[in-house]
């Protein structure tokens, strides 16, 4: 029997940022049962998902994805129709500090993943297989650096990983491609460019200017902060990557962006702005003073930018936040969250 539309999907890292946003998302927009695989590194936070905590439709398992009993046993207890793999190390500072934790969380958990979906996979009805789908959730920095008039990225750009989080990522991409090559899982790959807005732990750029901001510290801009990204806000990604599940083509890529590039120095400088508007000082002086240059990054790509013509062309997403409106709401949410920052600083 082929699997009915309201059975679970997994979510692996849906603890992490993008991870909870989709899970809440899904939860309201799609009204079936998820199930969270998450080891709750640093980043991942049960206190992300407080608003579907309690829900009938949610259900969440502390593991490794490499950890191969857990998970096959997590599979043959829930049946999903779906995977979406977010579980990842994400930070590439941490990476460049750290990196064979990327290797063992991007690249060899990966791997032992892919392992037990293939078990699943196996022992699935050919009902069912027609189906079933591996999400693979990647990212734009696989394709390297573009310069300041290079064209944005497209699906068939080479990889050209720079910074070790980068390239445990593209690991980890070839090997899902391998396993549907050579096993035959249904898998999608999507590549997102940067994403910003509620529960993103406060190390990444934009939470970390804002905490810093009105913590009175130094607000930290490496190099000469002209090096640019596309910036995505995060409910805008969770709504391409329901879309890809349900008509993207087996075996393919899609590339996901906002089509908004702003260079650091400007998207600093903007929160700046806002903070000076809606949460002045009390001294009076302005939040730009409190930026400063730092010794640049070693590896730190100058340019990310997506053309997403064939996400838009098949699938029919395209983006609805603005940067301007995505970065209001995301500096008004973190004004509003001293609570949930307390608890997630707390518990690292
Ligand atoms: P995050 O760091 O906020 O969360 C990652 C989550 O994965 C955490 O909850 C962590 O506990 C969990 N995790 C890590 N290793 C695990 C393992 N081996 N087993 C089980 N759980 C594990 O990351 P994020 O920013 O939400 O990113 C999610 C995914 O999206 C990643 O794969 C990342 O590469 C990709 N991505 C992120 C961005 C971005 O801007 N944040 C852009 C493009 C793609």
């Amino acid at each position: 029997m082929p699997f009915l539309k309201n059975a679970p999907i997994f979510v692996t890292g849906g603890a992490g940022f993008i991870g909870s946003n989709f899970v809440i998302d899904w939860i309201e927009t799609e009204q079936t049962p998820v199930v969270v695989l998450d080891k709750l590194t640093y980043a991942g936070n049960i206190e992300n998902l407080a608003e579907v905590k309690e829900n009938p439709l949610f259900t969440f398992i502390e593991t490794d994805i490499g950890d191969i009993a857990k998970v096959e046993h997590a599979f043959s207890l829930h049946h999903p129709r779906a995977v979406v793999n977010f579980a990842a190390e994400t930070h590439v500072d941490r990476s460049i500090d750290n990196p064979l934790s990327f290797i063992d969380n991007n690249i060899v958990a990966t791997g032992r993943f892919l392992q037990s979906v293939r078990s699943y996979f196996n022992m699935m009805q050919k009902g069912r297989q027609d189906q079933f789908r591996f999400l693979h959730i990647s990212t734009d920095e696989v394709y390297g650096a573009l310069g300041a008039s290079d064209p944005a990225f497209s699906e068939s750009h080479p990889y050209a990983p720079n910074n070790p989080y980068a390239a445990s990522k593209a690991a980890s991409d070839h090997l899902v491609r391998a396993w549907h090559k050579t096993y035959g899982i249904p898998v999608i790959t999507t590549h997102c460019s940067n994403n910003y807005g509620p529960y993103q732990f406060p190390e990444k750029l934009i939470p970390l200017m804002i905490m810093s901001a009105l913590t009175g510290q130094a607000l930290p801009v490496y190099g000469d902060g002209l090096h640019v990204r596309d910036w995505l806000y995060v409910t805008d990604h969770c709504a391409a990557i329901r879309n890809v599940l349900e008509k993207g083509r087996i075996g393919e890529t899609y590339n996901i962006g906002g089509g908004q590039e702003k260079s650091n120095i400007r998207t600093v400088q903007l929160i700046c702005d806002i903070l000076d508007d809606i949460y002045p000082r009390a001294d009076g002086l302005s939040y730009h003073g409190q930026i400063v240059s730092v010794a640049d990054r070693p590896g730190h790509d100058r340019r990310y930018a997506m053309d997403t013509r064939k996400i838009e062309r098949e699938i029919g997403w395209t983006p609805k936040e603005s940067f301007e409106t995505g970065i209001l709401k995301t500096v008004e949410w973190y004004l509003d969250q001293t609570d949930w920052l307390q608890k997630i600083m707390a518990a690292k």
